[in-house]
């Protein structure tokens, strides 16, 4: 599976972590770690920017975190017009493990807050299209 697959548009088909796609279509949210310093990424990396190797290996991020920040959005970028109002957050796993997503649409945007337990989970769009999103814990 192509990059395309990726997010309600995707601009790029061709990647060196394009298998991050056929993960989410199996249910996995996966980041990359170097083999020879472990390093982990997230959004997967190809490339170890600490020590520049580009032998990585293939992890499945945690299912729990905590929300760290959160923003609703009122305006959107080309390509999402009609999303508007959307809430993103970055949830922290520790060891700097971090993950920029939305929130799923059934989190009401008066019951989100900073440090509350969140889970993240994939997700498929009616058109196919293959995600990501922030869920309650
Ligand atoms: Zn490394």
């Amino acid at each position: 599976m192509g990059f395309e697959k990726f997010g309600r548009k995707s601009f790029t088909a061709m990647t060196k972590t394009a298998k991050f796609v056929d993960f989410l279509a199996e249910g996995k949210i996966n980041g990359t770690v170097c083999k020879k310093c472990g390093t982990k990424y997230f959004p997967p990396r190809a490339d170890c920017a600490n020590c520049f190797s580009n032998e990585m290996d293939w992890f499945e991020m945690p299912k729990k975190g905590r929300l760290e920040t959160f923003t609703t959005a009122m305006y959107a970028p080309f390509g999402f017009e009609a999303d508007p109002p959307y809430t993103m957050g970055v949830v922290d796993f520790g060891n700097g493990l971090k993950l920029f997503a939305r929130l799923a649409k059934d989190i009401k945007p008066e019951d989100v807050k900073v440090g509350m337990d969140v889970t993240v989970r994939t997700l498929k769009y009616d058109d196919g299209q293959l995600s990501f999103e922030i869920a309650k814990a």
